[in-house]
């Protein structure tokens, strides 16, 4: 039997530590916690890959601190389109919705298309419709808003006006949330969901909602779900990059990983990913100055936003 293990990102984008207060240092850590130990609670119990990375994205989704579900960036016209997929690394399914504006939690959408897979990624008003007459909750849009993305989004635009975007930080450009599971049958299971960007243009579509770019899972290699700039994940193909480096090149897990995050991309734009190959190691490389991120398996729990 295999032995189980999950881990998760809250996102490349964390809070430059200058800046970190410690109650949003302990807020952003108890949330990981929860996030592992929920997702974890479903691997110890003898549950799939799918169904714990279901788990811990649905509690960071819940979770204000993160850039996805409740608290997502907004986008310039101050609304709310969230993208998520899901990949089932045992069966090759995978699931994924695109700009939606009411599913409260995108992570079950894509989860309930991954078990049709057909269709597999629906957009906008579509998503929510099938989401609501599979019997998931849909919300209004303005229940996704905090004032913290409020007044994110509005110095965005101030940041426009003044042309001064280009210094935004980090953390006012990226954030989602992701998860990545091996269970005790050996399965891999990997699920992202996101806001996007602040003030990203209306439509605009990232990688996370991208089978092969910003998720990714195969049980003869990995599981991957990628944070940053997601137009570069698509360009790179990066998590069907890095289960084709270990497939076909032999890489290990963490040289074909860190090969895209300090390697390709990391002099085109801000990147990070959590990843677990199907011996349960894990990596959690990124090229910013934080992520969010941890893992929890029999031997422990490990929480981290910046560099030890
Ligand atoms: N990858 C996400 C996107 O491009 C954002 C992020 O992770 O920062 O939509």
């Amino acid at each position: 039997m295999t032995r189980p293990v999950l881990a998760i990102h809250g996102g490349c984008g964390a809070i430059p530590r200058a800046d970190l207060t410690p109650e949003t240092d302990r807020a952003a850590r108890s949330a990981l916690r929860r996030a592992l130990e929920a997702g974890y609670a479903v691997l110890d119990s003898g549950g799939s890959a799918v169904d714990a990375v279901t788990t811990a994205v649905q509690v960071m989704e819940d979770d204000s601190v993160f850039n996805a579900g409740y608290g997502a960036a907004l986008n310039r016209d101050g609304v709310h389109e969230l993208d998520a997929s899901l990949m089932d690394g045992a069966s090759g399914r995978a699931g994924a919705v695109a700009g939606a504006q009411h599913i409260r939690n995108p992570v079950l959408a894509a989860r309930a298309l991954a078990a049709v897979s057909d269709p597999l990624l629906l957009i906008g008003p579509a998503a929510d419709a099938w989401a609501a007459a599979h019997g998931l909750e849909t919300v209004d849009n303005a229940q996704f808003t905090t004032p913290a993305r409020q007044a994110a989004l509005h110095t965005m635009l101030e940041r426009e006006r003044q042309g001064t975007q280009a210094s935004a930080t980090e953390q006012e450009k990226h954030g989602t949330v992701g998860a990545v599971a091996l269970d005790r049958h050996g399965h891999l299971a990997a699920a992202t969901s996101t806001g996007g960007y602040t003030a990203k243009p209306v439509g605009r579509v990232g990688d996370s909602p991208i089978v092969g770019a910003g998720t990714w899972a195969d049980d003869r290699t990995c599981a991957v779900s990628g944070t940053g700039k997601g137009e570069l994940f698509i360009r790179f193909a990066v998590g069907h990059d890095i289960h084709a480096r270990m497939l076909y090149g032999g890489q290990s897990l963490e040289t074909a990983a860190s090969g895209l995050i300090h390697g390709d991309l990391a002099a085109l734009g801000g990147a990070g990913l959590c990843a677990v190959d199907r011996a349960g190691t894990v990596t959690l490389p990124y090229n910013t100055e934080g992520m969010y991120r941890g893992w929890i398996s029999a031997d422990g729990q490990y929480v981290a936003i910046h560099e030890d």
